[in-house]
């Protein structure tokens, strides 16, 4: 197309300039006419600027015949009367003629005596054959060069797109051949950053994440079959024992007995690994409703009031009016799991506080206590499942090492953030934090 346009661009270009170019010689010979005794003739200048091979100057009556004609072989153009009557009266000076193949572009201007009429015309015309060999080696230039361009685009564009899209290649492999066993593979493409750079950045971060994902998974289930394992081991050696002799039904009750609270235990243990599951299944789809958080609070700690009483533990409350959009069966547990650890790791004299208000971007809740407190390496780790600081103390206590979990788990459902302010012997305060909902 490109080819095409400047071919046609051009011989516009050039044909109009030698129309142009004829005519303007022709309206300088004709003024320079001299009508000398009578009758007109063209004067040297003229003639040796205009007659040579490839143009031509001539005066003719108006039926054609010769007044003045030098001659050469360009004259063999027809002086045809109707031509130049035509001319004269439509006013269309130029014409085209062919002579021996070759392409004359000439104009038939009038010529007029002294009263103004006309008494015959000047004829001037210059080959176009110039022009046509130009454009005609131009046109098998652009038919020869057009295939070997499009070849030439073709291959160049293929190994450009090539080369844009190696990423893209690399992204496809890595995807195909990662499965979950394997999710330690990692692009790492030095890219700028554009499209294909945060595509290959995101695409890596993706996995990263996955791997995260799938290692926690997996971790959790060792971690789950080996706290299972270790009541349902107590059980087999219960039963073993009971059965190695004959024993009085008393025996029989006594291991049951025993049964029974390992039972308690473990179910127990499953009923909180539902829960944890189920919060996290829930975070997309948290029931939020308006609630006054600080008679949330009232009424848990209300739930406590055994707790406290004459065992030497004094249990206050610390609210301001919290108005908060959280889901409450969520907020009510976070706060039982924390009320129960502050009151296990408590001892006589102590005291626990539970407490909310309105901070800048959302509202604040805690529990803080004046009990055995966290020794700081353990405060990354207590919120992981089954973490326990001293793991057998915890399992006397029943504890499954879940309790934070969940709350964190419930916290993060919120978009929240909670953290541990705590030390051996100081106490510990869990702070919560609850940005208002988007
Ligand atoms: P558990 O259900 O066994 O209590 P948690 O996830 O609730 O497990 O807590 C993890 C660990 O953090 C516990 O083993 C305990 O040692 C420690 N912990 C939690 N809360 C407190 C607290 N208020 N004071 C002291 N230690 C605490």
């Amino acid at each position: 197309m490109f080819g095409a346009l400047l071919y046609l661009g051009l011989r516009y270009f050039l044909y109009t300039n030698l129309d142009e170019q004829v005519l303007s010689q022709g309206k300088i010979a004709a003024a320079a006419l001299d009508a000398g005794e009578g009758t007109v003739h063209l004067d040297a200048t003229t003639l040796s600027d205009l007659q040579n091979p490839d143009s031509f100057v001539r005066l003719l009556n108006l039926d054609g015949t010769a007044i003045q004609d030098p001659g050469n072989s360009l004259t063999q153009i027809p002086a045809d009367p109707a031509r130049i009557a035509d001319a004269l009266e439509n006013d269309a000076p130029l014409s085209r003629g062919a002579i021996d193949g070759r392409t004359m572009i000439y104009v038939t201007l009038p010529i007029r005596d002294a009263t103004g009429s006309v008494v015959g015309v000047l004829q001037t015309g210059t080959s176009r054959d110039d022009i046509d060999e130009l454009l005609k080696l131009l046109g098998i230039g652009l038919v020869l060069a057009a295939p070997a361009m499009i070849v030439a685009a073709a291959t160049g564009g293929y190994l450009f797109a090539g080369r844009v899209l190696q990423p893209v290649s690399e992204i496809t492999a890595l995807a195909a051949s990662t499965s979950e066993s394997d999710l330690h593979a990692r692009l790492n493409l030095d890219l700028p950053d554009d499209e294909l750079g945060r595509l290959a950045q995101t695409f890596d971060a993706m996995l990263a994440r996955m791997e995260d994902a799938f290692n926690r998974q997996r971790r959790f289930t060792s971690d789950a079959a080996h706290e299972l394992r270790t009541p349902l081991s107590l059980m087999r050696g219960q039963v073993d024992l009971a059965l190695s002799r004959q024993r009085s039904s008393d025996d029989y009750r006594e291991v049951l007995r025993e049964f029974d609270v390992d039972l308690t235990r473990l179910t127990r243990l499953v009923e909180t690994l539902l829960a944890l599951t189920r919060t996290e299944q829930r975070g997309f789809t948290l029931d939020r409703s308006a609630l006054a958080l600080d008679e949330v609070v009232r009424a848990v700690r209300d739930q406590y009031d055994d707790a406290g009483g004459d065992t030497g533990i004094v249990l206050s409350v610390n609210v301001e009016p919290t108005p908060a959009s959280l889901d409450q069966d969520l907020v009510i547990q976070v706060l039982v799991n924390l009320m129960d650890n502050a009151l296990l790791h408590i001892t006589a004299p102590g005291t626990v506080e539970i407490g909310c208000r309105t901070a800048p971007g959302g509202v604040e809740l805690w529990v803080k206590d004046s009990g055995a407190g966290i020794a700081l390496e353990h405060h990354a780790r207590i919120f992981d499942r089954f973490y326990r600081v001293d793991t057998s103390r915890a399992r006397q206590s029943g504890g499954s090492g879940l309790g934070l979990a969940i709350v964190k788990a419930i916290v993060d459902a919120h978009d929240g953030s909670i953290e541990v302010i705590s030390a051996p012997g100081v106490g510990s305060t869990f702070l919560l934090r609850f940005p208002l909902p988007t």
